[in-house]
């Protein structure tokens, strides 16, 4: 699955200071909450560790029954929003047993049989989401048929199998019917043993009406008519997991083509299905890369990628059959630069889970980073490497910085971590379990040679094909590859700790001038004292100048290198590939600053994150971090300009109010014009995408800024938008449109209102609302919440409301707060199963200012079963340590201002 969507504003960590954080992904599934407080069963540890074995898999279910072979027919009804369904499942059993215990969700079965022997009881119990099948005698072990009807819930959220209304292009009203079942969500649409380390084979038929086209994970075996109605039955499939069966059906059309011996077709809803043509083009390219890659052919006959209209925000590996979020697949002329990045980095993810996640699956939810990390380190190399121009890897770094922020918190966790129930399987899906999984997987492919890694994953997937593993297997297919022991131990450090290290450089000097340095670590926080020593094994890559680096593990304390000599550019963290901060003697400190424009683009990268993260630590002096953004010169490194602009956006932030602010954005304003003057306003022939971005994150900190010519000039474009939609390319209207609304009067706002409210184009609405939201008046903010709130927003873009106003809490967090409150049920609607994720630690980040902490937690709490606890802790840290980070700022950004006026 994709990442769910970060909903907090760039703000403070890395990102662009505005891109809303529109971020992300894949939220879905159950309104879990309410259930799992009632959970009582234990899952059985965590077996960090120990390679998988499936009886020593963590899970609920006992594992002496175990389903081979599914045999499942159902037949939703539109109307009624029920399902009928059918089940027979082949089971294996190898401990004799008087009941049967699987997974159920708002299921009714009846007659339950074994063998064709009526069962003596079926109790179903939906707070445990259980279903308890008592014998009339005792299985035997051995293979038994269960076989059983059932009636089911046809959903209106995106979990299980559900509806999902839509506008089409003519504006009448469509319907169709998906699917989408990770973590817990297949019990809502057939009973099973809803774990991932019970794989078994399905054979899928489903009645839907004749005119519908149909998408399973295996291609159809046969179709019957039966007057409106039409009855399809799937191949079976190979063993898998539940969570990655997947049905859609509707008015659908598709383009196909062909890699290898794999059919690839794209479906979207009909008369869109062209917008896939640049989707299905990658899709070929990233499958070829991929049976390349991991030296194991695709293993299913076909892959469909699937556009769903709105429904989940992200997209699903389901196997053989992924879907999308339509936006994430779908571009036309409104689509800008980073949607159609989007476009391949996705698809990237989503076929790298089909084998890692499908063809090997984690033994259990304490494992999801194994696939998600994975996925996502995959991924990025994939599109670094098809789309250079796009560097990036240097993007990864905004996301990287991000887990970095959660990760020197005290309450933050492993990216291993115990997980006990659906709730906690749900909660699993954050920043740490993706970027800094993601990140800590490149670190060690570095470590070892991308040669020695890439045998690494091949003897893996060989190893554990068509079957469960847990990290161990993978650490010891790297150590095997490579014969380097050691790697299972530097793993382990990194995903069983919680945190990361802060590396301590002193050089001293010879008198010929040779440096040698004086390595040491601890552990990184932004705020507070650990109690623990922890330590790690150290992957770090030392550069000298723009000499080549070369790799040292960092063992322990006082470890002494040789660094080349003093007057010369050090790295020990080279190309910023490392999961750990630098603190630089003041002596190379300077040598660093002197060279800091000519410095190879990550070394640049890595120096200007630590030097921000240590300010804000209180670790380093903020002038310290000025100094090197003062040093960018004439540069042009996109990422670099990037993290400068957010560093700047969040001090003028915590300016805000404050005598100093002018000054302030006066001297930032300096700081970032001679690159964005000289970048100008419109794109040159042959300028890469790189530098387009570029051009529009120093354009939208000047607007956010005030500057009065980037306000003008805005203003004037804009007026040429009003009548041409195309006066404004749609790549530049997020940073022109802010900028506009920033400074809009009522007749302002209402002209990109009612633009807003007619656009057709769901991408371009979406940003046209957004840019709304940066409003800068009072009274106009009032009408942004109206608007937000508004029937106008389409049923397919329900998500986009949480957005909306969280953007929003940028500049009005009082009133963003009083409208979140009063609508959250609403806000939080289209995210069932992220709902607690989201209350706990995105809500506390994005009001952080909004109110006093103690109230702001009481109204969380409230919301939240105990079991969030953690959670909160992690929400409520964030805000304790923004609040401190703003205190401990002004005095020094005021000092600063003093000083270079
Ligand atoms: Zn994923």
């Amino acid at each position: 699955m994709n990442r769910r969507r970060n909903i907090i504003g760039g703000a403070h960590s890395n990102p662009p200071a505005r891109a809303p954080a529109l971020a992300g992904s894949c939220m879905n599934a159950a309104a879990i909450v309410r259930l799992t407080a009632v959970l009582t069963l234990a899952a059985l540890p965590a077996t960090a560790g120990a390679p998988f074995n499936f009886e020593q898999a963590p899970g609920r279910l006992p594992k002496n029954v175990a389903p081979l072979a599914y045999r499942i027919s159902v037949t939703p009804d539109l109307e009624a929003r029920t399902i009928a369904g059918s089940e027979s499942v082949t089971l294996r059993v190898t401990a004799a047993t008087a009941i049967i215990v699987f997974n159920s969700l708002n299921e009714k079965l009846s007659d339950v049989r074994l063998d064709g022997t009526p069962a003596s009881a079926v109790v179903s119990d939906d707070g445990q989401q259980l279903s308890t099948v008592t014998l009339a005698q005792p299985a035997a072990p051995g293979e038994h048929t269960l076989s059983f009807t059932y009636t089911a819930r046809l959903e209106t959220q995106p979990h299980g199998m559900f509806l999902q209304p839509y506008l089409r292009s003519d504006g009448a009203r469509g319907t169709l019917v998906s699917t989408k079942m990770e973590s817990t969500d297949a019990r809502r649409m057939f009973p099973c043993w809803d774990e991932p380390a019970f794989r078994a084979t399905f054979e899928l038929t489903v009645t839907v009406p004749a005119a519908w086209a149909t998408v399973s994970n295996m291609p159809v075996a046969g179709r019957e008519l039966h007057g409106q109605l039409a009855t399809t039955t799937f191949q079976r499939s190979p063993p898998m997991p539940s969570y990655l069966i997947e049905f859609t059906g509707g008015d659908l059309a598709a383009i196909s083509a062909q890699t290898g011996g794999t059919a690839l077709s794209l479906w979207a809803v009909r008369g869109r299905e062209h917008e896939g043509q640049v989707a299905l083009a990658d899709a070929q390219l990233i499958l070829a890369d991929y049976n390349e890659y991991f030296g194991y052919s695709y293993p299913l006959p076909k892959l469909d990628s699937i556009a769903v209209p709105g429904g989940f925000s992200g997209a699903m590996e389901n196997w053989g059959a992924i879907t999308y979020n339509d936006k994430l697949l779908l571009l036309n002329s409104d689509s800008t630069v980073a949607d159609r990045q989007t476009v391949f980095a996705v698809q990237a993810h989503e076929i790298a889970h089909q084998w890692n996640g499908d063809l090997v699956t984690m033994g259990w939810w304490d494992d999801l980073w194994l696939n998600e990390s994975f996925a996502s380190w995959r991924a990025a190399d994939e599109t670094e490497q098809r789309n250079p121009s796009w560097k990036w890897w240097q993007r990864q770094d905004g996301a990287k910085e991000r887990a970095m922020r959660s990760d020197a918190r005290l309450s933050t966790h492993p990216i291993q971590q115990p997980v006990a129930d659906e709730l906690q399987a749900a909660n699993a899906f954050d920043e740490i379990t993706y970027q800094k999984g993601q990140a800590v997987l490149r670190m060690l492919e570095s470590y070892l040679g991308p040669d020695l890694f890439r045998d690494g994953i091949r003897r893996y997937l060989r190893a554990r094909a068509f079957s469960n593993a847990t990290a161990a297997d993978l650490w010891l297919a790297l150590a095997q590859a490579s014969g380097r022991d050691d790697v299972v131990q530097v793993a382990r450090d990194w995903t069983e700790q919680p945190g990361f290290p802060l590396v301590s450089v002193a050089a001293d000097c010879g008198g010929s001038g040779a440096r040698t340095v004086t390595l040491a670590q601890q552990r990184f926080l932004l705020q507070g004292a650990a109690q623990d020593a922890a330590r790690w094994r150290i992957p770090l890559r030392i550069r000298v100048g723009r000499a080549t680096a070369h790799a040292e593990l960092l063992t322990h304390d006082g470890q002494k290198e040789a660094a080349g000599r003093c007057d010369e550019p050090l790295s020990v963290n080279a190309d910023a590939i490392g999961f750990f901060r630098v603190k630089y003697d003041a002596a190379t400190l300077a040598a660093n600053n002197r060279a800091f424009a000519t410095l190879p683009d990550g070394d640049r990268i890595a120096l200007l994150d630590d030097a921000w993260a240590l300010a804000l630590a209180g670790e380093q002096s903020l002038s310290s971090y000025l100094a090197f953004a003062a040093a960018m010169g004439s540069n042009h490194n996109s990422r670099a300009w990037e993290q400068i602009a957010a560093a700047l956006g969040a001090l003028e932030r915590d300016e805000r109010g404050s005598p100093g602010h002018a000054a302030f954005t006066a001297r930032a304003r300096a700081l970032v014009k001679p690159m964005a003057d000289s970048l100008g306003w419109d794109v040159r022939p042959g300028e890469t995408s790189d530098v387009q971005r570029l051009r529009r994150t120093l354009r939208s900190d000047l607007g956010a800024w005030d500057d009065p010519q980037t306000l003008a000039e805005a203003r004037r474009r804009f007026s040429r938008f009003v009548a041409d939609r195309s006066a404004i390319r749609p790549d530049d209207q997020e940073s022109v449109l802010g900028a506009v609304a920033q400074a809009a009067d009522a007749a302002t706002f209402e002209k990109l209102q009612t633009i807003a409210r007619g656009e057709k184009d769901e991408a371009a609405q979406r940003r046209y609302y957004l840019a709304l939201m940066q409003v800068g008046d009072a009274s106009l903010a009032e009408r942004a919440v109206q608007a937000a709130l508004s029937p106008d927003i389409p049923p397919q873009a329900a998500d986009l409301r949480l957005h909306l106003i969280a953007q929003l809490a940028d500049r009005h967090p009082t009133l963003a707060w009083r409208a979140f409150t009063a609508n959250a049920d609403l806000l939080l609607a289209p995210y069932p199963k992220y709902a607690p994720l989201i209350t706990s630690q995105d809500i506390p980040e994005v009001f952080w200012d909004a109110l006093e902490p103690q109230q702001l937690e009481a109204w969380v709490r409230a919301r939240l079963p105990a079991e969030m606890s953690a959670n909160i802790a992690r929400g409520m840290e964030a805000v304790a340590v923004r609040r401190a980070e703003r205190q401990a700022l002004v005095p020094a950004v005021d000092a600063w201002v003093a000083q270079v006026r």
